[in-house]
């Protein structure tokens, strides 16, 4: 339902840290309705995740009683469940490749129960029911098989494997400069701002830190680091979003 991603620079002395971030772009995102909500951030130790049931400061509290480490990276999800009750175990992020790949998504991947099934005869177990983890599952595969590694070939690859609406968020612990994401029939939106960018499933997600906007065309996938945007097809051909700046104030 909510989206949001980040990542800073690490040593700049700010305080831009990347779980205040996203709890601030999960805050305005709440208009928009959810049943659950949960952050991952790649911090000294790899990937650490916190998601609960129910509303943001329930999540705020799982936060509290047990804080991720200090990072500048990380990206943050408010869920609308269809597939798979609203529990703690069906809340994004979904993990994958030994919990060293977390996943957030919006939409419906409409060929899940294939995917499962393929992932499932290779040895791979889920942890929730939601059609999110198989798009998790699939990531993790691909980036270790096919894209060798790299996780925006792997989020190329997997999203021309997957049908139906999805913006796609990923961070792995191997990589931990970058944010992959994806779209298909569904928004996403990058957050430019001074070392340091942003991701949105729209521009309330980051109005607090920029103004300076790339809408994402259709199938489309975009890295983001500290420094840097790179937008491409499902193919890996460089592409292009279209730039705005936002003019409603926050
Ligand atoms: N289909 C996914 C799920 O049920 C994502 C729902 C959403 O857009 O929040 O978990």
């Amino acid at each position: 339902c909510g989206i949001v991603g980040y990542v800073g620079n690490p040593a700049l002395d700010r305080d831009h840290s990347a779980i205040d971030v996203l709890m601030a772009g999960l805050r305005r995102l709440e208009y928009r309705g959810y049943d659950s909500a949960g952050v991952a951030v790649v911090a000294e130790d790899g990937v650490e995740s916190r998601k609960k049931a129910g509303k943001l400061v329930n999540l705020s509290e799982e936060l509290d009683a047990n804080p991720l480490g200090a990072s500048t990276i990380g990206i943050g999800h408010t869920r609308w469940a269809t597939h798979g009750g609203p529990t703690d175990q069906n809340a994004h992020p979904h993990l994958a490749d030994h919990d060293q790949l977390s996943v957030i998504h919006n939409g419906i991947i409409e060929n899940f129960a294939v995917l499962k099934q393929e992932l499932a005869a290779d040895g791979v177990t889920f942890r929730s029911e939601t059609d999110t983890e198989v798009a998790a599952a699939l990531l993790g595969k691909i980036y270790r098989g096919e894209a060798e590694g790299d996780l925006t070939r792997a989020m190329q690859l997997t999203s021309q494997r997957l049908e139906g609406a999805f913006t796609l968020l990923a961070v792995h612990a191997d990589d931990p400069n970058r944010v992959v994401a994806s779209r298909r029939n569904s928004p996403l939106v990058v957050g430019l701002g001074e070392n340091e960018n942003f991701l949105g499933s729209d521009v309330a997600a980051f109005i607090d830190y920029t103004k300076n906007a790339i809408e994402l065309e259709q199938d489309q996938v975009v890295t983001i680091t500290a420094d840097g945007v790179e937008i491409t097809d499902f193919y890996g051909n460089p592409a292009q979003g279209k730039p705005y700046t936002v003019d409603w104030d926050a």
